[in-house]
């Protein structure tokens, strides 16, 4: 039990630390007081600029997360890097998603971000020419200069159940719970696809406060799921989706 209170104390940390993580509906969330948000209604995404002066970005930023990605610009781009060992798993329902405490390193040339958490959405947030994929995992990392960078994983329905989301699913809390830890080891490579190119942007948190200064990258190839697979998570969060904002003159860059 105690190290499930370390756990806590861990994720309570980091949320601190990213902002990115508002707790109102769970058993913690009164040490640090944020305004309740939702995917819907009067706290839905439309009004959360006005729910809170913290989340003021999410209504006058200029760089929001998720877009349409229609148009990029093929560049010489460093490829993504991924160190991930085998983690215990450390689940959570946090009242806006399933999310996972994780470690492990992804390196872009000289720039080196430590793996905070993964998280997923359905359907995936960002679109490629207007269409959303089924679902997409969020790979939160942060380097020593505690700037963000996003590595965005679409799954798709497929031929194949992906064994790592079985193992996760499998455990999947359905009500809002505090981080679960268990003794079951996960790879996250099984998240990745085999081909690693992709979409880079400036962007921001796609939830409440919204925060800028975040590096997307989309990876263009997607991971299958099961059918079954995504019907599981949809029965917990049939749609917990940011519309898509503007670009505002931004550009996208390709690696290939
Ligand atoms: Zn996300």
């Amino acid at each position: 039990m105690s190290y499930q209170k370390l756990a806590v104390a861990t994720v309570a940390a980091l949320c601190l630390q990213l902002t990115a993580c508002n707790n109102n509906d769970t058993a913690h969330s009164h040490a640090h007081d944020k305004a309740h948000w939702s995917y819907e209604g009067e706290t839905g995404p439309s009004h959360w600029g006005t729910l809170s002066e913290e989340y003021a970005l999410c209504g006058t930023g200029e760089q929001q997360s998720p877009i349409n990605i229609t148009e990029s610009v093929t560049a010489d781009l460093p490829p993504l890097e991924f160190n991930y060992s085998p983690i215990p798993v450390v689940i959570e329902n946090n009242g806006h998603t399933i999310k996972m405490t994780a470690s492990g390193t992804l390196k872009i040339a000289d720039d080196e971000y430590q793996l905070l958490q993964f998280h997923t959405h359905s359907p995936s947030e960002a679109a490629i020419n207007g269409k959303q994929a089924d679902m997409v995992i969020h790979l939160v990392h942060k380097n020593a200069q505690d700037q963000l960078a996003v590595v965005a994983v679409l799954l798709e329905v497929g031929e194949t159940a992906n064994p790592l989301i079985q193992t996760l699913w499998d455990v999947m809390p359905k009500t809002v719970t505090e981080p679960q830890q268990h003794e079951t080891q996960i790879d996250i490579n099984q998240l990745l696809p085999e081909d690693k190119n992709y979409y880079t942007f400036e962007g921001s948190l796609t939830t409440p406060p919204c925060s800028e200064g975040v590096r997307w990258m989309v990876l263009k190839q997607p991971v299958s799921i099961s059918a079954e697979q995504l019907a599981q998570y949809q029965s917990v969060y049939p749609k917990n989706v940011r519309p898509l904002q503007p670009l505002n003159g931004r550009k996208v860059s390709s690696s290939n």
